[in-house]
């Protein structure tokens, strides 16, 4: 029996996990579930797990939670609140696995708190690795924590990597790596249209559903600028040696190219469920509730190279990494200033780009090898992302 932390339970990911968790009440104990706001979700999730720790970020939210606990029939539920509450629930002795699934920035220092703690990490919060890098890496590899890919691309590359394979190593014989991407909704759009596009256009995904931040990611591609990023980090590689490839149908989540000339591609419905379950039963298989894949109703898969024009986000994460130190941090953050901003009404789809290149273009790229200079990176690129913004309008 494995006891678990579900960081970030109340998305679309932390959903999507408590539902395998359900299948397999004799493998997994929900241990502590935490939230940022939505206490309504959180009670319904305490109800149907009964976790020994539930974490609301908001204090008041956190009272109300309390509230509402007290007179259900699962009263003795600890209800936590603040930031520091998210790493006393990820370092908890009786938690193995902690699925780090909060969106952006906010998931860093949780996320990192359970690698230095040796508990097995099952990454989906990808914003948490780009920003810090060698940091996290360093701390996963000191600490023997194992370190799961639940992004469904590295999942796959994961999959697909030589038996005993462990994240940061470099699989030698491996030579490329194909990371696919659907392309998101605007993949055909004519360009002139872009800069109108809604918020509500942008977060609706034709193949995915997540939440609101990623899939605005989607759509510009910084989703797999990011995830480019990730890459390079979890498997040592090469930004030169990954290579982006379009494939709208989604049911390959990517592929990895040997030196005898195999290519080993994961294929399977698009469903997160696949990647949780095989993060939560590693090494062993378990059902995810993900119905079987019918090769004869995909009966064609397409690949395209993508268009940096139409998808500069993407330009700018291979500059990012190419540059390295400090620049993927800056990247990060002006993304999620700009994506809120945007999400607001406040800017243009189109000026998502423009907001993160002019960020980017303030900073050199300066050694990225303390938290602290990560951390002071991160608030740096928030204000001057922000003050481009202020000049835009
Ligand atoms: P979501 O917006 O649906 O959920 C985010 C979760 O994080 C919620 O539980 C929320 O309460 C919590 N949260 C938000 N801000 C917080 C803060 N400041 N402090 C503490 N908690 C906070 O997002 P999602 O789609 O589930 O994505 C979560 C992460 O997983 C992201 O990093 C995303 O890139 C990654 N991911 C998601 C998918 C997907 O299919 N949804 C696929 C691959 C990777
Ligand atoms: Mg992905």
């Amino acid at each position: 029996m494995k006891g678990i932390c579900i960081l970030g339970a109340t998305g679309s990911i932390g959903v999507s996990t408590l539902d395998v968790v359900n299948r397999h009440p004799d493998q997994y104990k929900v241990i502590a579930l935490t939230a940022n706001n939505n206490v309504d979700v959180l009670y319904q999730q305490c109800l149907a797990f009964h976790p020994e720790y539930a974490v609301v970020v908001g204090e008041d939210k956190a009272a109300i939670l309390k509230a509402k606990l007290a007179d259900s029939p699962v009263a003795d539920i600890q209800v936590l609140s603040g930031v520091k509450a998210l790493e006393q629930v990820a370092t908890l002795t009786n938690v193995d696995v902690v699925m780090a699934a909060i969106v952006g920035a906010a998931g860093l220092l949780p996320t990192l708190a359970a690698a230095k703690a040796g508990k097995t990490v099952l990454l989906a919060n990808k914003e948490a690795l780009v920003m810090s890098g060698d940091i996290f890496m360093q701390a996963v590899a000191e600490s023997g924590a194992t370190l799961l890919p639940i992004d469904s691309e590295h999942n796959a590359i994961f999959q697909c990597m030589p038996a005993g394979y462990v994240a940061g190593q470099t699989a030698k014989q491996a030579r490329r790596i194909l990371l696919t991407a659907s392309g998101g909704p605007f993949r055909e759009t004519p360009l002139e249209q872009l800069p109108t596009v809604t918020p509500a256009q942008a977060i609706a995904h034709p193949k995915w559903e997540m939440g609101k931040k990623i899939s605005v990611d989607s759509a510009t591609m910084m989703n797999k600028g990011l995830e480019l990023i990730e890459a390079c980090l979890l498997f040592n590689m090469a930004p030169d040696a990954i290579q982006v490839v379009i494939h709208k149908q989604s049911i390959i989540h990517s592929m990895v190219d040997y030196v005898d000339g195999s290519v080993l591609a994961q294929m399977g419905n698009p469903d997160m469920r696949t990647p949780i379950a095989h993060a939560m039963a590693y090494p062993e298989r378990f059902d995810s509730g993900v119905a079987p894949l019918d090769i004869f109703a995909v009966r064609q898969m397409d690949f395209e190279q993508a268009n940096l024009e139409r998808f500069p986000c993407l330009r700018l994460a291979y500059q990012a990494i190419r540059a390295g130190g400090i620049m993927p941090t800056i990247l990060n953050a002006a993304n999620e200033i700009a994506v809120e901003a945007f999400l607001n009404e406040q800017v243009r789809f189109t000026d998502i780009a423009v907001i993160i290149e002019k960020t980017m273009a303030g900073f050199s790229a300066e050694k990225a090898d303390t938290l602290e200079k990560v951390l002071a990176a991160d608030q740096q690129a928030r204000k001057v992302a922000n003050q481009i913004i202020a000049g835009l309008s």
